[in-house]
């Protein structure tokens, strides 16, 4: 990473942990000492029991939010009241929401806007599928899904999280050489193309992040952090990925 920008180390818990599994991961990390920000993305029935039991500096967040605050959307999450009891951050976009659930970019520029609007800090999820990659097409990918989902955005409070579809949950990482690629075609098509602060919005790496490959990966200047899922899951891993950082 460079620019003086900060590390961030992003887990997201996808649909796991047990209530005992939560306890133990919260006691285990109460004493870490990281230069890095902390953050944690429960699934949505336990962000009360994280941030009642969590140390202060951790933060946590939600893997989804609604486009709305309130009204007719069963089975949503209200950013309102997500940022009523405290929740720091939301991840919009991931490309199981995407490919699983239906979410296009529209639903999710809208999606962007309200959390912003709440107060919400937002870790937009962008990448391609290996079909769009063996095609040639990653650029165009990101591209579109940047300026679909971002359009008109200006906020201090987004993060990006480039994550190759192809990555998520295999064990197969992208390649220090394909990270790089992909992060310096995101800071500067922002730069070109949109009214995010090229230099100071956070660019994170997700795909199979291990605290066994974490250094190299921010051993690059256009990688300010990580999106884990499965290494962030238990506190000895989610410890090393901080420390190796
Ligand atoms: C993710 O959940 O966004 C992710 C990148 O998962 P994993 O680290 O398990 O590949």
């Amino acid at each position: 990473m460079s620019g003086g920008r900060d590390v961030y180390i992003v887990g997201n818990w996808k649909m796991n942990q047990s209530l005992e599994e939560i306890d133990s991961f919260l006691n285990q990390i109460s004493t870490l000492n990281s230069n890095n920000h902390a953050w944690i993305a429960p699934q949505a029935l336990h962000i009360s029991k994280c941030l009642e039991k969590k140390p202060g500096f951790l933060k946590v967040g939600s893997q989804n939010c609604a486009h709305e605050d309130s009204g007719a959307f069963t089975g949503e999450l209200s950013p309102k009241s997500l940022k009523e009891i405290g929740v720091h951050f939301t991840l919009i976009g991931h490309s199981e929401r995407r490919s699983l659930y239906g979410e296009g970019d529209d639903l999710l520029y809208k999606k962007t806007l309200k959390a912003l609007e709440n107060n919400l800090y937002v870790i937009f999820c962008i990448g391609e599928t290996l079909e769009e990659r063996e095609a040639g097409k990653v650029e165009e990918v990101l591209s579109e899904q940047l300026s679909n989902g971002l359009r008109d955005i200006n906020s201090k409070n987004v993060l990006i999280a480039y994550e190759p579809v192809w990555a998520i949950g295999t064990g197969v990482t992208a390649s220090p050489e394909q990270a790089s690629d992909a992060h310096k075609f995101i800071r500067n098509f922002i730069k070109e193309n949109m009214k995010l602060d090229s230099q100071t919005t956070p660019i994170l790496y997700g795909g199979s992040v291990k605290p066994e490959n974490i250094k190299e990966l921010l051993s690059n200047e256009d990688i300010d952090g990580g999106l884990v899922g499965g290494a962030s899951l238990k506190a000895d891993s989610y410890i090393n990925l901080h420390k190796n950082a």
